[in-house]
């Protein structure tokens, strides 16, 4: 059961006493060279914290030249933080005794606590209810120490052997291990660093608790996360939804490769796998995902020095025609555009450049171009009111001032009010070259992919921040029709056709007339009811997937074509399948097949699913998903998001199928899985679209429930 979710002043409560400490002490403290617990004290001494250190250690009388004391208790003054680097079975008492004390937050440096089960977790157990008792913030166990930069403070209360620069970004990260190679990274990347924290096992102090606080905190900008796991989804969400509207949030997420083992029988489980529902749910609450850090610091930067881009158009400026066709290549690939400049940007470069140039898009000035035609270049192309992001490349010549181009791209950029990346190629010079351009803010990438990458993610922050959140509909539904059909299936499993269709109708998601019935013969009195054309289908208890067994035939026109496809079931599936009955429905008029399904997931509760429907959605996998609730927008977002958006457009003659009626339907769908928990998996498959105005039909409904 997810916790309930605590109000911001409880999550940031007391976590100044962490990062904003008047002293610290170092429980554990050693001499011993190599030690972690004399590396804690040497980077408290070498960051140059503001306030007095205290080594504990009841053997030492001074650690680092400053004196120890045996024993928290003996240290006369007050104590906010306490760092615990002693032996997993001595940390109960020290945090005891720190609570005795008033400390009012521990780093638990010391590792054996969940991670080793057993013993360790109920170590970690008790750990927590001191820490609750004696009110004190906690971030660990296991974890490798905090850090903020603030002058203040200058704390670093860590034993990394990296001393980050002061700057705007927090961090957070979940490995301790990684944690040292992340400060090691970001320093390299040119990123300082406002407060970092290696949460470990987050007995007390989680990534949503930092989100939180550095909310509010001006001192930083951008936060960065790295997550091996998002430890409550529902908190996590509610949090980063609130503080990425103020502060863009990246995270690098580790097990991609995990696409999730939730192969359940009905295709929405399957593609619903883990890894996509991290995805959906980090994007959904606008966290910018990456695949590495590497992508993570370049867009960090991006983002403190770069306004975010208005649109997708890009303009991109080269010197070298291959290097253009692949940021080209890399920038459509990632969903945005190099089109042609606007006739007066054309002209007016046709006028700046030299014949042999390039005036489309990429613009080639070509080998020859040195810092003055740079200049000219990109004084017309960054007032091109059509572009809303540039791309400058640099491959640097051996016979042209690398640093004056630079500084070229530099002035000629300054105060465009749009995004510009620079990407520098080759070595000649290329060094001085990028130390000019990242002093003038423009982050310089070695490849366009990787410019092209942050673009991306840019624009879809813009997206993020653009989109407001739209009211479901009010539906008029029959819920006592659909109790009545549960209360018959209290021992829970598979829904049989006939009472997911009942289930369906009664929430308003709309079948074609049908008949449920034993021989060829009535299949044949029912048909001529009905009215044709029809489909005739075999059900059964065990018939999961019809079409497998050729238990499904479409477009049936006259009597003789139901009896004798009608027998050739009977005959064929009543041996396999004992009790079978045959399934009489009207032929549905509509031209496109889409899917519509929840899987209610234990982590992250129920996820919708919208994607290319029929028999063929195993092959293709095209589908959308996102974690519940969702709004009034997300269904056609949805259904705008799949790779094979264009079929359900006009296509081939035939005209655009009605996805107003598929996003209704799914919002009825999750209306129904909020009505009935018990509800496990619900899925529509096909949903039949007819154009718009024309009678849109669900055919086929799958509905696990859950035994109660
Ligand atoms: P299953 O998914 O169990 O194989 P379905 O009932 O979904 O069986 O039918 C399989 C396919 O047959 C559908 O994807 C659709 O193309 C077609 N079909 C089924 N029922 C109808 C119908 N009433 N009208 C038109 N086509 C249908
Ligand atoms: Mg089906």
């Amino acid at each position: 059961m997810p916790r309930s979710t605590p109000k911001t002043n409880d999550r940031t409560r007391g976590l100044d006493g962490l990062f904003r400490p008047r002293s610290v002490a170092v429980v554990g403290a050693s001499r011993r060279p190599g030690s972690i617990g004399r590396q804690v004290v040497s980077n408290l001494i070498r960051g140059g914290f503001q306030g007095p250190v205290y080594p504990v250690n009841p053997k030492a009388e001074v650690v680092l030249s400053v004196p120890a004391f045996a024993t928290v208790a003996a240290i006369p003054g007050p104590v906010d933080l306490a760092v615990l680097v002693v032996p997993p079975d001595a940390v109960l008492q020290v945090a005891e005794q720190c609570g005795r004390k008033r400390v009012k937050g521990l780093v638990v440096i010391t590792a054996g606590f969940r991670e080793i089960g057993g013993v360790g977790e109920r170590r970690e157990q008790q750990l927590q209810r001191i820490a609750a008792r004696h009110r004190m913030r906690v971030i660990g166990p296991n974890c490798m120490g905090i850090v903020n930069t603030e002058a203040a403070f200058s704390l670093d209360a860590s034993f990394a052997s990296t001393l980050p620069r002061p700057g705007a970004v927090a961090m957070v990260s979940q490995s301790g291990a990684l944690g040292e190679a992340i400060l090691a990274d970001a320093a390299q990347a040119g990123l300082g660093v406002a407060m970092f924290a290696s949460v470990g096992n987050r007995v007390d102090v989680t990534a949503a608790d930092l989100l939180a606080y550095w909310a509010d905190d001006d001192a930083v900008r951008v936060v960065l996360l790295y997550l091996e796991t998002v430890g409550e989804p529902h908190e996590f969400v509610a949090v980063a939804r609130r503080v990425a509207r103020k502060k863009p949030i990246i995270a690098v997420k580790s097990g991609r490769s995990d696409a999730g083992a939730a192969a359940a029988s009905s295709h929405t489980g399957s593609v619903a796998g883990a890894d996509v529902a991290v995805d959906t749910l980090l994007a959904q609450c606008g966290v910018l995902r990456v695949d590495n850090f590497r992508d993570m610091f370049a867009l960090a930067r991006a983002l403190l020095d770069q306004p975010l881009p208005r649109g997708g158009r890009m303009a991109v400026v080269t010197n070298a025609g291959g290097p253009g066709i692949l940021a080209t290549d890399a920038l459509a690939a990632s969903g945005l555009q190099v089109e042609p400049l606007a006739a007066a940007t054309v002209r007016a470069l046709r006028r700046a450049l030299p014949v042999e140039a390039s005036t489309r898009n990429p613009v080639d000035l070509i080998a020859s171009a040195d810092a003055a035609r740079y200049r000219a270049a990109l004084r017309c192309v960054a007032r091109d009111p059509t572009v809303d992001a540039l791309v400058v490349l640099f491959v640097s010549p051996v016979m042209i001032d690398a640093a004056a181009v630079a500084q070229a791209i530099v002035d000629e950029t300054a105060g465009c009010g749009r995004p510009v990346l620079a990407c520098v190629m080759g070595r000649q010079r290329g060094d001085e070259a990028q130390r000019i351009l990242a002093g003038g803010g423009i982050p310089v990438f070695r490849y366009p992919e990787d410019a092209a990458t942050t673009l991306r993610s840019m624009l879809r922050r813009r997206h993020w921040l653009a989109r407001r959140e739209k009211r479901v509909p009010a539906f008029t539904v029959d819920r006592a029709a659909a109790a009545r059909v549960f209360d018959r299936h209290r021992r829970g499993g598979w829904l049989l056709g006939a009472d997911v269709e009942a289930v369906l109708t009664a929430y308003g998601i709309p079948f074609p007339a049908s008949a449920r019935v034993r021989t060829p013969g009535e299949a044949v009195a029912a048909a001529h009811e009905l009215g044709w054309p029809v489909v005739l289908k075999a059900e059964a208890k065990d018939l999961v997937h019809k079409s497998e067994h050729r238990a499904v035939r479409t477009g049936l026109r006259d009597g003789e074509a139901v009896f004798a496809a009608a027998t050739d079931l009977v005959a064929r599936l009543r041996p396999v399948f004992g009790d079978l009955r045959l399934h009489v429905q009207r032929h549905a008029g509509g031209h496109r097949e889409v899917l519509l399904g929840m899987t209610r997931d234990p982590r992250y509760g129920p996820l919708f699913a919208a994607g290319l429907g029929g028999v063929q959605v195993e092959v293709l996998r095209d589908v959308a998903v996102r974690i519940g609730p969702l709004d009034g927008d997300d269904p056609a977002e949805m259904f705008a998001a799949l790779k094979g958006v264009r079929l359900l457009g006009a296509f081939r003659g035939a005209p655009a199928a009605d996805v107003g009626a598929a996003c209704r339907a799914l919002l009825r769908l999750q209306r129904l899985a909020g009505d009935f928990p018990a509800i496990a998996e619900v899925e529509v498959n096909p949903f039949i679209l007819d154009r718009a105005g024309g009678d849109s039909v669900a055919v086929d409904g799958r509905l696990r429930l859950e035994a109660r």
